[in-house]
């Protein structure tokens, strides 16, 4: 690490003592943007990168609610608006018991080097809560969801603030705070993306973030004289990104060897068929587990395991930050894996990111890689303001599109003598337009 880097870093953590995901994800941004910097000092100047890691605004609040049995529960409620740069705060909202300050703010960073990638005048935002929706009844989370909102309501808008999903927030949940926010406000408008598609929602957005990691992988396999076809690819995570990553893996002819949930990791070297995954996505619709679908259809279920110990060709953690780390990484490379591509935000350590350098893995980072959920929720807020929608090929195409522009952004800002670094690429591109337009702006 250069001692510019080191310098900043030092200093990031002392002001974000404890932010350890947080810290984390500043880091794995500064060793390819400080460099950068330095040959382009109208950047360095005007102190654009230590403006960029303090967020514009951070609200937390109180969440008191009433559970089945009548007592009171109290909740943690978060709101990190990032950046509004280049457009209103943008990004989803996450309910687990893990939630804290600093994956929030790490989510949200991620957030503004996304959301520029993805070419759409979308500003980066990120919040939730330390509930956790599992176990609970409709009744509960829809009264929980209505107590956030009833003060969330203050700080977002359509031209303000717009959520959406992230972990433990789906459709339901995403019905439930839009009821809300449409009975305090009077208005029925475009403040939350991922809305069911007979109410404001755009086509492909469930499945947008699982299609649109396919779509970039297949642009690297491209770039490469690489297909899909025949590849065997491990999955981890079995909801929504990695459902729709698999279903789209499958229709290109590649196999998906394996899905994971807490519990463990669901294996089949001849791969899953589209009859399986339709059942294991009713499964998980009705909060079901990966154990029950091994069950019923005779499937090796590896209790308490990750996927990454078993042979693959490209490998797509789709299910949280830091799900695979060097250990996984080193197993991976002596399996002959040859791409990484994040579904989920930050699932590698930045240990399992240097083995993949060293070996020359291809390595798509979630900012580039998964930046099709928060585009297409960027196409909903586009057809609420047109009070319109659009078919689902003509929002598959514009995801598609979007997908293969941000590899070529990521071409060419990661292109080195004989290979591309896609991490750089990705990190340089997203941070160049943020920067630009902060300078339009002046000091703010
Ligand atoms: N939570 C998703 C992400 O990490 C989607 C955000 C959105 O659609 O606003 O990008």
């Amino acid at each position: 690490m250069n001692t510019s880097v080191k310098k900043f870093i030092n200093h990031v953590k002392q002001k974000n003592k404890g932010e350890k995901e947080f810290i984390q994800s500043v880091a794995e941004v500064s060793e390819s943007v400080i460099p950068y910097i330095a040959s382009h000092t109208k950047y360095d100047q005007t102190k654009i990168l230590e403006r960029m890691i303090e967020p514009e605004r951070v609200i937390m609040f109180r969440v008191p609610w009433l559970n089945d049995q009548g007592e009171v529960e109290v909740n943690r409620g978060y709101r990190v608006q990032m950046n509004s740069a280049i457009g209103p705060y943008k990004g989803g909202l996450r309910f687990s018991p893990t939630v804290n300050l600093s994956i929030l703010k790490f989510l949200a960073f991620e957030q503004v080097f996304k959301n520029s990638l993805t070419g759409l005048p979308l500003g980066a935002g990120k919040g939730g809560a330390d509930f956790d929706p599992r176990g609970r009844s409709d009744n509960e989370v829809m009264k929980f969801c209505q107590s956030f909102m009833t003060e969330l309501h203050k700080h977002v808008g359509e031209d303000m603030d717009i959520p959406a999903g992230d972990i433990g927030v789906g459709k339901r949940e995403i019905g439930y705070l839009f009821g809300q926010y449409k009975r305090i406000k009077g208005e029925f408008t475009g403040v939350i993306t991922g809305k069911g598609s007979e109410w404001g929602g755009s086509h492909i957005r469930p499945e947008a973030t699982g299609y649109g990691l396919v779509y970039f992988v297949e642009e690297i396999l491209k770039k490469h004289n690489k297909s899909l076809k025949g590849k065997k690819i491990a999955v981890s995570g079995a909801g929504n990104v990695a459902q729709y990553a698999a279903e789209k893996c499958i229709e290109q002819g590649a196999k998906v060897i394996t899905l994971s949930d807490s519990k463990g990791t669901v294996y089949n070297p001849k791969g899953i068929s589209v009859e399986e995954l339709e059942f294991i996505k009713d499964l998980k619709n009705k909060r079901g587990e990966l154990k029950d679908f091994a069950k019923k259809y005779a499937y090796d279920f590896l209790e308490g395991e990750k996927p990454w110990g078993i042979k693959c060709d490209i490998a797509l953690p789709n299910a949280t930050q830091n799900e695979l780390n060097e250990e996984d990484a080193q197993k991976l490379v002596e399996n002959d894996c040859f791409c990484v591509a994040e579904g989920a935000n930050m699932p590698c350590t930045p240990e399992a990111i240097a083995i993949f350098n060293e070996y020359n893995v291809f390595y798509a980072p979630g900012k580039a890689a998964n930046a099709g959920g928060v585009a297409v929720s960027g196409l909903e807020m586009s057809q609420n303001s047109l009070r319109y929608s659009w078919t689902r090929n003509e929002v598959d195409s514009k995801l598609r599109q979007i997908m293969q522009e941000i590899h070529q952004i990521c071409v060419k800002y990661g292109k080195e003598k004989d290979y591309i670094n896609y991490e750089k690429g990705a990190n340089v591109g997203g941070f160049v337009r943020i920067a630009d337009a902060m300078l339009a702006q002046g000091l703010v």
